[in-house]
Order: C-alpha cells, then structure tokens, then sequence
C-alpha cells in the first residue's frame, strides 16, 4: 500500500519506510528552507505528486467543517488530497491532519506506530559560541560564526 509522508514524519525519521512513499512538492520546499541535508539522498527515493482540484475541494470542505483548516497549511490540505485520491494511507503526526483524515476516509499511521524509530532532528550548531538553533539561520544570532547541521534528539 502507498504511503503519503508529511513533513513532520520526514523531519522525525531517520530513514524512509520501506514501502511505496509519496509526497508532495510543498514538502521538499520545507525540508529545503531547512537547509535538510536528507534532501539529496532521499531525492531519488521518494515520489512526489500533486493532488487534483476535486480533491482538494474535498479535504477544504471536511476540515472547514471541522474547524481544522486554520490550523493546516497549503501543504498539509495538499497531502490530506493526496492520500484521498490515492487511497493511500497517510503518515503523520500532526492532530489535524489525522482528525481531517478520520473525516475524509484515510487511515492514519503515526511516524511511532509504522515502526519507524524517531532517532533525531536536525539542529543548527553554531561554530564559534556554540548556541543551538531549531532552523540554520545561515550565521549565528549570538556572535555571527557559521552555524553546522547537527542531529538532536
Ligand atoms: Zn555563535
């Protein structure tokens, strides 16, 4: 069965599961904005496709109902659209989207569930002082040293 992978189950994971997995174009530019070294070796690895209008009027119409749709992002309604159209199942860890999801049909795993071992996130070190940050801010806020990805668990 295909698997739609959103990005807070891809920033959580230190490797893809083993089935068919898909995403869509919006999560690559998440990961990208992060600097996510991942982004290069999982290039290959993982599809990437665009969910049709119908379904994304259908996932809108649920979560609005629901009172969910302000708290999900352009790309979030477009994974939930996604997996509806596929009949894929959706892998995410994000209660919105898995209470969209119990509205619209798709069955939901969490990223703890699919057996996948939450091992790290990245982090952003700086070189010079050493701060942490959650996003590479390119140069260090404190004192201005080039900040290094990092695993954090
Ligand atoms: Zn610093």
């Amino acid at each position: 069965m295909t698997l739609v992978l959103d990005s807070s189950a891809l920033f959580s994971m230190q490797d893809l599961p083993g089935e068919d997995s898909v995403t869509v174009p919006g999560v690559w530019d998440e990961l990208r904005r992060y600097n996510d070294p991942r982004v290069d070796y999982w290039e290959g690895l993982l599809r990437t496709a665009s969910p049709g209008e119908a379904s994304l009027a259908e996932v809108r119409g649920a979560a609005e109902g629901s009172g969910d749709l302000g708290r999900l992002s352009t790309t979030d309604v477009e994974l939930l659209a996604l997996a509806w159209e596929l009949g894929a199942r959706l892998l995410t860890d994000d209660y919105s989207m898995q209470n969209t999801a119990r509205i619209i049909g798709v069955s939901c795993v969490t990223v703890g569930a699919q057996g996948i071992k939450k091992v790290w996130r990245w982090r952003y070190r700086c070189l010079g002082c050493g701060r942490s940050e959650e996003r590479d801010m390119g140069e260090c806020p404190v004192c201005g040293s080039r900040m290094k990805s990092v695993r954090a668990r």
